[in-house]
């Protein structure tokens, strides 16, 4: 437990050998520590994992957003849409089950695209409106909430209390739902 607090046997050179590695995702396998690029490349398929930044003697919360993932929905993972719609607003909201994410988020407006909600209901990602969704649930948040309502009773509110810790369990940021603070 004390180990995982440290960055480990990180060197001073990511694998890629280009930058420092000062980038370590909650969410994936291992505690491998990667560089800027790296971490943005790695998780093309995962927008939705939590990175925490080493801070020269601690690790302290960032997120995929804040070191550049854009997001591009009506294409597979790391392919170029060249006509990209950015959402409404500066930002997207995704709640999941690893909790309340803000990402940026790109429509496709290529000539065989759909209409924004269904481009992310192809992403399994349930839009909290038709008409220019700025949030969604994804399909498995959806999925864990309906199981434990009908194995715990737990409540829509408390379920919701427990997301919004696993973003911010001390209560020090601000965490955005639509375009409120709670
Ligand atoms: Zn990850
Ligand atoms: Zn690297
Ligand atoms: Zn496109």
């Amino acid at each position: 437990m004390l180990r995982l607090e440290g960055h480990g046997n990180a060197g001073d050179s990511c694998f890629c050998g280009l930058a420092a590695p000062v980038f370590r995702c909650r969410d994936c396998f291992g505690m491998r520590m990667l560089c800027n690029q790296c971490v943005l490349h790695s998780h093309a398929s995962n927008p939705l994992h939590r990175i925490d930044m080493w801070s020269n003697s601690y690790f302290q919360h960032t997120s995929l957003k804040q070191i550049g993932l854009c997001m591009q929905l009506g294409h597979n993972p790391g392919k170029i849409c060249y006509n990209p719609h950015p959402s409404t607003g500066d930002d997207f909201i995704v709640i999941d089950v690893h909790g309340i994410h803000e990402i940026t988020l790109d429509f496709c407006g290529c000539a065989s695209s759909q209409v924004h909600y269904k481009q992310l209901l192809h992403a399994r990602w349930y839009p909290a409106t038709t008409s220019e969704p700025r949030t969604a649930a994804t399909f498995s948040l959806l999925e864990h909430f309906h199981l434990l309502s009908f194995e715990s009773k737990v409540s829509t509110y408390e379920f919701y209390q427990s997301l919004v810790r696993r973003n911010n369990h001390a209560g020090l940021l601000p965490i955005r739902v639509c375009s409120w603070y709670v």
